[in-house]
């Protein structure tokens, strides 16, 4: 089969690249599995600027304003933003919408079609499935997530790191509806952190451990015993995994990565959809320019690479210098960060926050609790001489 464009994950990132490259050329969406959204693998925690940018307000469960932020030596410091922070969405219902987005802008969406090979053929890409049928195409786009084979038979690279993830889904009403809780330290998530999601009739609680760590179910079971909610009733449970850090190429003649395949997702919350979303819709814009001049190469695809870099690569590059940082404290470390930070001026500037942004609030943070700079001036210092603290372009 012979397209303008292939592209292999038929994910939320997947499907809004093909809306984005629109109608008039011809794009085939490959997904190795029978319908979108399934396995659930998120938290489904995501800015309302997100919902909007996908028009899938019929997927939100709940809507978020603070955050409860549990230290290791058992400090609660109580967050409440002015307005609606973040919303929870049904990832299937998200997922949905987006394949809506791309059949409505023409593309063809072929499940059971999972990607193995790659190959170069008269100025095409050739991209090979298990059931053994080849699609021919201008370019080719890896939007196949965390567990992404095509951006290394492409021949580019991929994310530094991956946390590993484990939530579930209980039968639990939360006293506090608009406020999610974290939970910080390596006694409780090594390498990352612990949530517990407030969804109207459940709640949804899970954590993800570093590489190094082999069994974050053993953890989840600790920390559900540890709330007093070991017995309630699951609804669900989900695994996944996060590449954390982002591609350093990801174009090449032909070819581009995006979302999780690019390793696009936030290092500080591991959060994807926002970034992943914003690159897909570069991605489409660049495709379709670079189909229409008929020049496919990656020097004209290099635009995709230099605008979604523009657009939240510092942010992502500040935040893996805060991950680096907040991996190597000890959990005495973490926890006098917690007294230092627990100030009325601090939790103001914490509250101001954006979860898309979360580095952009650092000056307001460490002006309000200068104390900070004993924990990691080398990290602090980098960040404020990289000077565009707030300069994250924004859709
Ligand atoms: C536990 C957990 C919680 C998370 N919570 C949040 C959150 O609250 N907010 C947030 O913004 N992000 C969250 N994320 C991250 C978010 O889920 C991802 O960033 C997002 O799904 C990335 O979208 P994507 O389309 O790039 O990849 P995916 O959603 O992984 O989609 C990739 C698609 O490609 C398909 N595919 C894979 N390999 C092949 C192949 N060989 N051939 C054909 N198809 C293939 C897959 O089946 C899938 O449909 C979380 C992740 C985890 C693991």
């Amino acid at each position: 089969m012979l397209a303008d464009v292939t592209i292999v994950g038929g994910g939320p990132v997947g499907c809004m690249t093909a809306a984005a490259i629109g109608k008039g050329l011809s794009t085939v969406v490959l997904e190795e599995h029978d319908m979108i959204g399934v396995p659930e693998q998120c938290a489904g925690l995501i800015a309302p600027r997100v919902v909007d940018m996908v028009g899938a307000r019929g997927a939100v469960l709940n809507s978020i304003d603070g955050v409860v932020l549990h230290f290791p030596d058992g400090m609660a410091m109580r967050l409440k933003g002015k307005e609606v922070k973040a919303y929870v969405v049904e990832r299937r219902l998200f997922d949905e919408t987006c394949l809506d987005r791309a059949l409505s802008s023409g593309a063809d969406y072929r499940v059971r079609e999972r990607f193995d090979r790659f190959a170069r053929k008269d100025g095409l890409v050739i991209v090979g499935t298990e059931n053994g049928n080849e699609f021919g195409s201008r370019i080719a786009i890896g939007a196949d997530g965390y567990r992404s084979s095509f951006g290394e038979a492409a021949g580019l690279p991929s994310a530094n790191e991956m946390v590993k993830g484990v939530q579930v889904d209980l039968v639990v009403k939360a006293d506090d509806m608009s406020s999610v809780e974290v939970w910080l330290g390596h006694d409780v998530a090594p390498g990352f952190f612990a949530w517990s999601i407030p969804c109207g009739d459940f709640t949804r609680i899970g954590l993800c451990v570093n590489e190094a760590s082999s069994n974050p179910f053993g953890y989840l079971k600790r920390l559900l015993k540890n709330i007093g909610l070991e017995d309630a009733k699951r609804l669900a449970s989900y695994s996944g995994a996060i590449p954390i850090g982002p591609a350093s190429r990801t174009v090449d003649d032909n070819v581009l990565i995006v979302g999780d395949a690019a390793g696009h997702a936030k290092p500080l919350s591991g959060g994807g959809l926002f970034t992943g979303i914003t690159a897909a819709n570069i991605a489409g814009e660049v495709c379709r320019k670079a189909i229409e001049r008929d020049d496919v190469s990656k020097r004209t695809l290099r635009e995709y690479e230099r605008r979604w870099r523009a657009s939240f690569g510092s942010e992502l590059k500040r935040g893996l210098m805060l991950r680096r940082a907040y991996t190597r404290m000890s959990d005495d470390t973490l926890s006098d960060v917690g007294h230092t930070l627990d100030t009325e001026k601090c939790r103001k500037a914490l509250s101001e926050g954006d979860i898309d942004r979360p580095t952009a609030i650092a000056m307001n943070v460490l002006g309000a609790a200068p104390g900070l700079l004993r924990f990691s001036p080398n990290v602090i210092a980098a960040i404020l001489k990289r000077g565009k603290v707030v300069g994250v372009e924004m859709p």
